[in-house]
């Protein structure tokens, strides 16, 4: 079965619409897909939405999903929640929580920003924004607009990425309260790409078993373009944790180049895919 279980649109920071997510999802022979927009299920939400009035018509199986930011040991990482059920009172107050540090962070984002001569970053990121809650790639999409830097990547690396200029802390719920919430949403809770924190195998080891230690189900062993080995490595630390996997593009753009929806590496025979736990 083709899956993508991470994917954004334009609900949060990707550039798709939710139809032309799915729509291209689709195309590309698709199966199982979850859209997981950061801190929200709008796009997830209106998708349902088309899907039960009969205005949208899809072959796949839709997974109601979300991208949720956390702290843990005061590092940001991030959990994915698949099967979420959007309605849930636990998890809309979560969300609505995560909004209000997103427009909190974007004022300060934007105040550490003008201190760097860039103006006006705040309406900026906002119009770049449009409906969905502000997040950095509107800020990096602002900064390359207005010519202060070349690309996005570029942004992140003077500005918005982390121990750069830009970047604040902020007041993310702990790991331990997200994987409950999406608990208590009916959902799965799934360690978003543990690769890409920068940690060394020690602070990794110890990241996978606090996840487990918090009741999480499942690690995303494959997230976009990922060597082979790395993916065999991560495989047997999941094992060790008895910790299911799941597989994700973290598709956000048709620019991204070196991985679209659904044409991440596929799950190793020996893991346990996060779909079965279903
Ligand atoms: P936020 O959720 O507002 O903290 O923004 C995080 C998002 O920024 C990630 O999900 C990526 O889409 C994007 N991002 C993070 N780091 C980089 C980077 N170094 N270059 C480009 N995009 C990045
Ligand atoms: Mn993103
Ligand atoms: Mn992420
Ligand atoms: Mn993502």
């Amino acid at each position: 079965m083709l899956v993508d279980l991470h994917t954004h649109s334009n609900a949060s920071d990707g550039v798709l619409a939710p139809e032309q997510l799915l729509a291209r999802a689709e195309k590309n022979g698709v199966e199982l897909l979850a859209l997981t927009d950061h801190d929200t299920m709008h796009g997830v939400q209106a998708l349902q939405q088309g899907l039960a009035s009969g205005t949208l018509k899809v072959s796949l199986q839709l997974v109601p999903g979300a991208e949720i930011t956390s702290l843990c040991g005061g590092r940001c990482v991030h959990i994915v929640g698949l099967w979420l059920d959007a309605g849930s009172s636990e998890l809309q107050g979560l969300l609505a929580g995560q909004r209000q540090v997103r427009e909190e962070r974007a004022e300060r984002i934007a105040h550490k920003l003008a201190g760097q001569g860039v103006e006006h970053a705040y309406q900026g990121a906002l119009q770049h924004a449009g409906s969905a809650a502000v997040s950095r790639p509107h800020f990096a999409r602002y900064l390359v607009e207005q010519g202060h830097c070349a690309t996005e990547q570029q942004a992140f690396k003077r500005w918005l990425g982390k121990g750069k200029v830009a970047d604040v802390a902020c007041a993310w719920p702990q790991l331990e309260r997200v994987v409950s919430v999406i608990q208590a949403a009916g959902g799965l809770a799934v360690l978003a790409h543990p690769l890409k924190y920068g940690l060394t195998r020690t602070r990794l080891t110890d990241l996978l078993a606090q996840f487990a230690a918090a009741g999480g189900e499942a690690v995303e062993l494959v997230s976009g373009a990922q060597p082979q080995a790395a993916t065999r490595d991560l495989l047997q630390l999941c094992q060790r944790q008895g910790l299911a996997c799941s597989s994700g593009s973290d598709f956000h753009s048709p620019a991204q180049t070196w991985c679209d929806i659904g044409r991440q590496p596929a799950l190793p025979e020996a893991a346990t895919a996060v779909w079965e736990l279903r």
